[in-house]
């Protein structure tokens, strides 16, 4: 279809609705304080407009609901699986495809296998449960973003990359350490949602080749990855979405996919690589933890909507509709005056919270601010991705912050319509009013990984 109407209407229609409740203010007030202001330990039902993650939170097609009940249940080699097995395949050209439960899954087997406490992965970011994963096995993740990437007004195509004068000193000046690998991310998550050209991916590919290290691919959103290459990058005007994603994915050794994402299904996730014998270890570790080859922790069914999925994501209007819609929200946000990343990334609009509260006090989590105060004006649910998040501490108990303090606002796919985002939009209206006469929080509870999870705050 040509795109010639500014409103950008969804590519569906609703066959079957599930209902949302709003809830009074006083209802969100108390809710918020029993889960210790920390909206991932909130209700769902207490919850109006779910923006916390992109992941596992989209909605089925009605093919991928029929598939599921089409599907093979059989323990071993059964058709579902081959059929998955088969689409994954093509994709990314890899003869080794594991089935995961999620992406993090893919990820303990195998840095699990190729970390220890000798080793170091370079990526350009790794993602939370990526460096959790790395770090539990005692090595190093060192994130290796360009130094423009925090300048937040300029048009950067792909704010994504990785340096590659980072990598290639870190490739040549590890003295103690091994590199274990280098993991590009796409689109990069941590970083705004950022893609990485094609360019930039066959670069860290020549730098892999030139130290001989392995290069991992996260690519859990490739196809909107491609999306960003199709449109921005020269040369690949005339490629297919499908095309580019595999032309990426032939450059990499090892593929790990959260299918959450661009996996259009509310569960599971793949690990693909093209060497034998690392498939074996972790092949071993697979039969251990998640699953027999065939299914690694999934249903048939899950198996059966997961290489449906796989296909539909690369649907022309359905790509166009999906940035462009996140777009959408970015760009009324900062026509507003709400200080946003830009340009806005593929799932998800990112917000500078230090920069909407420049009174808030860093070791006070501006951006949690935001998060709580977007869920009591709206019900609206959303995550830091800042200090909060990311932080860490000095010996003297002291924080590190993060590189920057951002709000994710992320959009599931397929399931909210424009009005549900005006909302978002007229909460914002409500956030702007009351930015000069709000508290910070502190942290009264936490654990030692992957803090934000279940972090409780108190209300300074
Ligand atoms: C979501 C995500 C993961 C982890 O996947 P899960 O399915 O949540 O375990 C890894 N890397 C990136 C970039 C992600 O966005």
């Amino acid at each position: 279809m040509e795109y010639i109407f500014k409103t950008l209407a969804e590519p569906f229609r609703i066959k079957m609705v599930e209902p949302i409740k709003g809830t009074t203010l006083a209802h969100r007030k108390e809710a918020l304080h029993i889960a210790g202001n920390n909206p991932f330990l909130l209700d769902s039902k207490d919850v109006y407009i779910d923006l916390l993650t992109d992941s596992g939170t989209g909605a089925m097609s009605q093919k991928q609901w029929a598939g599921m009940i089409m599907a093979d249940e059989s323990y071993a080699g059964a058709r579902s699986w081959l059929k998955l097995e088969q689409v994954v395949k093509d994709l990314t050209g890899m003869p080794y495809v594991l089935p995961t439960h999620q992406g993090r899954a893919a990820e303990r087997i195998l840095y699990g296998i190729l970390g220890g406490p000798d080793k170091v992965f370079l990526s350009n970011t790794h993602f939370d449960t990526t460096r959790a994963n790395i770090e539990y096995t005692g090595a190093t993740a060192l994130d290796l973003m360009p130094d423009d990437l925090t300048e937040q007004t300029l048009f950067i195509p792909f704010k994504g990359n990785m340096d590659l004068r980072k990598l290639e000193y870190q490739l040549a000046n590890q003295a103690n350490k091994q590199v274990a690998a280098v993991i590009l991310t796409v689109t990069n998550n941590s970083s705004g949602g950022q893609p990485v050209s094609m360019e930039n991916a066959k670069a860290v590919r020549v730098l892999c080749n030139r130290f001989g290290v392995m290069m991992v691919l996260d690519g859990c959103r490739i196809a909107e990855n491609a999306y960003f290459i199709h449109h921005r990058e020269e040369g690949y005007q005339h490629k297919s979405y499908r095309d580019i994603a595999h032309e990426m994915l032939s450059l990499a050794d090892a593929f790990i996919m959260s299918a959450k994402k661009d996996g259009m299904v509310n569960m599971g996730g793949l690990l693909c690589m093209k060497d034998q014998e690392l498939s074996l270890k972790c092949i071993n570790q697979l039969i251990i933890s998640e699953g027999f080859t065939t299914y690694g922790g999934l249903s048939g069914r899950d198996m059966e909507a997961m290489a449906i999925g796989l296909q539909e994501v690369f649907d022309e209007d359905y790509l166009h509709y999906r940035i462009r819609s996140t777009a959408y929200l970015g760009e009324k946000l900062k026509e507003m005056g709400v200080p946003v990343v830009w340009p806005i990334g593929g799932h998800a609009v990112y917000i500078d919270a230090a920069r909407l509260f420049p009174n808030i006090p860093i070791d006070e989590y501006p951006g949690q601010v935001l998060v709580c105060e977007l869920y009591k004006i709206g019900g609206i649910r959303c995550v830091e991705v800042g200090s909060m998040m990311f932080g860490k501490y000095d010996t003297n108990g002291q924080l590190i912050p993060a590189a920057q303090e951002l709000v994710r606002l992320a959009i599931p796919r397929r399931v909210y319509t424009q009005s549900h985002i005006d909302f978002v939009l007229e909460a914002f209206d409500y956030i702007l009013k009351m930015r000069d006469n709000t508290s910070g929080y502190q942290i009264v509870y936490e654990p030692p990984f992957l803090r934000h999870f279940t972090t409780r705050l108190k209300k300074l």
